[in-house]
């Protein structure tokens, strides 16, 4: 079955084909690992497993490659501001090394309640710094790149043309529209390769132009190249990496190498809060920890996001988690009952429920609609293990764990606790959802966590955050 995908470079859908064999070699940029990621991050992972899982359902082996960026991710995207890293290790009073640490096991430990595929492999910026310096020495030769006193820098004007993803014209950008900060910058688009430490910095490297740390962009450009080759099938990202971060990596490889280093450009879109931008400020910086401690399972906030397409922005409030936290139960039911059940359906209707499915995911991985034809099988009023095996065939790609069975844990409730669980229903019945968010970490500290559903509040034993 054809399989499509949209591709950032030409703006279109095209027909996907590996460019060797039966192997997809993909890249992935990773999370930077100076704070907990927020369940925005998550979307972007999300679409990574979905994007593995189709290749995997399409009969197609895989090379995935994943960075952790742990040093030179500058607080603008750009070179202006502080490395991220050093930032927050100096907020929180430990050494880069150990904010690297926390912050990646945090990452894998979500990825792993998302039931997320790891890629085949997962490198880390700190230990590619020799190659990274080899790269640029390629460019310093190929002649594009020149030394200022503060970093090496890209000079984009040596390209034919810098911009193919984003489409900007540098022609038609003024002069001097971004910030400068170094005025020996040849062009306002040319951007640090290679940074010259300053004397006190933590994380700096020996290098042919002195002690330097390495710019975020010529990282993934190493990383990619060195484990994929010079030109590989799909490259993802986020939306925020097109202008900058990816039109640097392009540029950086058609200056070693002469090529665009990956033939597919994906992108997902952003997650928006109630509408708007996640931020500190607004205090709606959510992370998957919360919603576990909701009481919400932590897959239904991957069906969630399977309620729009990865190009879509999609609107999270905690109503619609409500809701996809229902609707998993459900899907689990409907697979329990299908398992238990005796009767025999005809193999064509299961076959045209797993061609349109099929051709849902293949169709740009087209989430939404593929869920739609999940849910018209799940419904069958027919009860069959021949549905239940199909559903467990959709699940390859989902990744929902829809065999899991649902268990609710019986406890003995003291009567404090069951005092303030009254007190805190009370709250929400009125709207008071400070009082309640406050009652329920008193709950908490007496040992018990709280579950809203639909047929109520559920106590459990208090786990801790996990
Ligand atoms: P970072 O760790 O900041 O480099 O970001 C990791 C990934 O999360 C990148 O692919 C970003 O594009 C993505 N990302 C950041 N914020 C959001 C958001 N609100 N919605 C979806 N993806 C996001
Ligand atoms: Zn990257």
């Amino acid at each position: 079955m054809e399989l499509k995908f949209y591709n950032t470079l030409t703006k279109t859908k095209e027909i996907f084909k590996p460019l060797k064999g039966n192997e997809v070699r993909i890249y992935t940029c990773g999370p930077t690992v100076y704070k907990d990621a927020t369940i925005g991050n998550m979307r972007a992972y999300i679409f990574m497993d979905t994007l593995r899982r189709v290749l995997k359902y399409n009969g197609y082996s895989l090379k995935h490659v994943m960075n952790i960026t742990d040093v030179g991710h500058l607080v603008s995207d750009g070179d202006e501001g502080e490395d991220k890293m050093l930032k927050s290790a100096r907020e929180e009073g430990k050494t880069p090394l150990e904010i690297a640490e926390i912050y990646t096991k945090r990452f894998l430990n979500d990825l792993e309640d998302l039931n997320i595929n790891l890629p085949e492999i997962i490198c880390k910026a700190t230990d590619n710094i020799s190659e990274m310096i080899e790269f640029v020495k390629g460019l310093v030769e190929n002649g594009y790149a020149y030394e200022t006193s503060t970093a090496i820098y890209f000079d984009v004007s040596k390209l034919d043309k810098y911009g193919i993803l984003s489409g900007i014209n540098l022609k038609e950008q003024k002069a001097g529209a971004r910030v400068e900060v170094d005025k020996e910058k040849r062009n306002p688009y040319d951007f640090a390769l290679w940074i010259k430490a300053p004397e006190n910095h933590l994380m700096k490297w020996e290098s042919p132009w002195g002690l330097c740390y390495p710019g975020w962009h010529i990282e993934c450009s190493t990383m990619s190249r060195k484990y994929l080759g010079d030109e590989f099938d799909i490259h993802t990202g986020g939306v925020d990496h097109i202008p900058t971060h990816h039109e640097n990596e392009i540029a950086q490889s058609k200056g070693l190498t002469g090529k665009n280093p990956a033939r597919f450009w994906m992108h997902g879109e952003f997650l928006l809060i109630d509408g708007g931008k996640m931020s500190k400020s607004l205090g709606n910086v959510y992370l998957l920890r919360d919603i576990k401690e909701k009481g919400f399972l932590p897959l239904s906030y991957k069906l969630f996001c399977f309620s729009s397409s990865y190009r879509n922005k999609l609107n999270f409030t905690w109503e619609a988690m409500e809701n996809a936290n229902k609707s998993l139960i459900k899907l689990r039911e409907a697979y329990q009952k299908h398992s238990n059940g005796k009767e025999t359906i005809d193999e064509e209707i299961i076959n045209n429920y797993e061609n349109k499915f099929h051709e849902a995911i293949n169709d740009d991985l087209n989430m939404p609609l593929a869920m739609s034809y999940v849910w018209e099988a799940a419904k069958e009023p027919r009860k069959s293990k021949q549905i239940a095996e199909l559903l467990l065939k959709f699940d390859t790609v989902l990744g929902l764990k829809i065999d899991e069975e649902i268990k609710e844990e019986k406890v003995e409730v003291p009567e404090d606790v069951k005092e303030l669980v009254e007190k805190r229903n009370q709250a929400k019945t009125n709207k008071n959802w400070e009082e309640a968010d406050k009652l329920r970490v008193e709950i908490q500290e007496k040992g018990y966590n709280i579950k809203d559903t639909k047929q109520g509040v559920i106590i459990e034993k208090y786990k801790g955050e996990q």
